[in-house]
């Protein structure tokens, strides 16, 4: 495909500049530039480069998407309109908030959704993704116990199982990780987690259901066993979507929780954003909340300081517009949708589970939740064919990938989320790929290790390509 810059030709226009209706304003001369390089072309030859660029892609709106942890769901479009209405985009983040009463309103309320689904006291918007909500609210502990002059409190204690955002978090925000290990049953080593804590625990990261799909029994007693060492227990909400309206992180014992608008509450991802990871707290953490905060003031709607704030996180309010499509979510769904999503999302995700268990071994005799992950370690030992190849072809069959090789204590590890927007059908007829792609390994292994055949890209170096990424159109 040739690059727009490839297709200018000097003088080409697709747009027609306006003349302006106020005065001119000079640039100071130190800060103009000479020139800009601009692809010259004409608007029928942008639309078509632009639509050719997003054929070459995949997305929700192509096919099934159940790539693990990743909560790949249909956002509906009626979302996008309500992002859209030029009350809202016509915003300037600096007119007087009097002027932008209906916007603070659509914060304050979004917070306060949040907060009742958690089951948390206060909650910011800032963060734009789960990362950095997690550094957020890791930057929120920190001042919590340095307030109580508990200065020792520098470990985060994290599962084997955890995403690789919560120790990075943790060591970004300054603080030592340690690892505990998974038990028998695939949750949290409660020896092990006694073993480990003391009077350096500042908190443990878990999420539950956990990154295998999971639910984490003995929650309660973990509570009471990081509460009882002085840590406080900190949820990562990426896996809110297989309770959400069925239990709440505040009532299992979480102080402190992160949340994905753009994977529970139906925002488009998978480009790079924008996301939004808001962070909800038990009241003893409310006062280090990131500042601005929205409060509601007799009849309107004000930006408050909250008093020990850890500062702010974001540019302006954050990233508005995700705000408003997961409002729009929440109300469209109501307290009954809400729970029927994510019954729906772990009932997908047992029906696909029971479609492929035979030929795709995963935890037999338990139920899942929204995910679950199996294991080809035999599928490659009998025939050569590993996770990678299996992941490949089905991208020819018109279904993205699932998360491959996490989570890390899972070998040749597949991680399917279905969610709850596919249907029976897709399920089954994902279900029938996954069955025909098995027997292929057996007849003709080759075959699979040549896969993708029908894709733009098909197997690139992919430790190159991350490594050492060409960024640039010309070099
Ligand atoms: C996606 C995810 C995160 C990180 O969230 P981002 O919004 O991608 O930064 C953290 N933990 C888990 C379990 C996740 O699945």
């Amino acid at each position: 495909m040739r690059l727009i810059f490839e297709q200018s030709v000097p003088g080409k226009r697709a747009a027609t500049v306006r003349i302006p209706e106020v005065e001119a304003y000079c640039v100071p001369q130190e800060a103009a530039r000479d020139g800009l390089d601009l692809p010259e072309v004409a608007e029928v030859d942008l639309v078509r480069h632009y639509t050719a660029l997003s054929k070459r892609a995949f997305g929700v709106d192509d096919g099934c998407y159940p790539l693990g942890s990743c909560t790949m769901k249909y956002n509906p479009k009626l979302h996008e309109e309500i992002a859209e209405y030029p009350g809202f985009t016509k915003l300037h983040p600096l007119q007087p908030v009097e002027t932008a009463q209906g916007a603070l309103e659509a914060m304050e309320t979004l917070c306060g959704l949040l907060a009742e689904i958690t089951g948390m006291d206060a909650v910011t918007l800032q963060p734009a993704a789960g990362a950095h909500g997690e550094y957020t609210a890791l930057k929120m502990i920190r001042a919590y116990h340095m307030g109580r002059n508990d200065a020792k409190r520098n470990k985060i204690i994290v599962p084997d199982s955890a995403h690789g955002t919560n120790p990075a978090s943790a060591t970004m925000a300054g603080f030592e990780v340690v690892n505990v290990p998974s038990d028998a049953e695939k949750g949290v080593d409660l020896d092990a987690l006694r073993a480990v804590v003391g009077e350096d625990t500042a908190a443990l990261m878990l999420t539950n259901p956990t990154t295998l799909g999971l639910f984490e029994k003995n929650i309660a007693e973990i509570a009471d066993i990081v509460h009882g060492a002085g840590g406080v227990l900190y949820y990562d909400g990426a896996n809110l979507n297989a309770v959400m309206g069925v239990v709440r992180p505040g009532d299992m014992g979480f102080d402190v929780v992160h949340l994905n608008l753009h994977k529970t509450f139906s925002t488009p991802h998978g480009g790079g954003g924008p996301g939004s990871g808001p962070v909800g707290c038990k009241a003893f953490l409310a006062d280090f909340l990131p500042s601005p905060a929205v409060a509601k003031q007799g009849e309107g709607y004000v930006f408050v300081t909250p008093e020990r704030t850890i500062g702010k996180v974001t540019g302006w309010y954050g990233n508005f517009s995700v705000y408003l499509k997961a409002l729009a979510y929440i109300i469209t769904l109501g307290k009954e949708g809400i729970r029927s999503a994510a019954e729906t999302a772990v009932l997908n995700a047992n029906y696909l589970k029971s479609l492929i268990e035979d030929d795709y071994p995963t935890e037999r005799g338990r139920y899942c939740m929204h995910e679950f992950v199996v294991s080809l370690e035999k599928l490659k030992a009998e025939t050569g064919v590993t996770a990678m190849d299996v992941a490949k072809a089905m991208i020819d069959k018109g279904i993205h990938p699932p998360t491959m090789y996490f989570p890390l204590i899972v070998h040749e590890a597949l991680m399917f989320e279905p969610t709850e927007t596919e249907s029976k059908e897709t399920l089954d007829r994902v279900a029938a790929v996954l069955k025909e792609i098995y027997r292929t390994a057996y007849s003709d292994p080759a075959a699979l290790h040549q896969a993708p055949m029908h894709a733009a890209i098909r197997r690139p170096d992919e430790v190159r390509a991350a490594r050492s990424p060409v960024l640039t159109a010309k070099n």
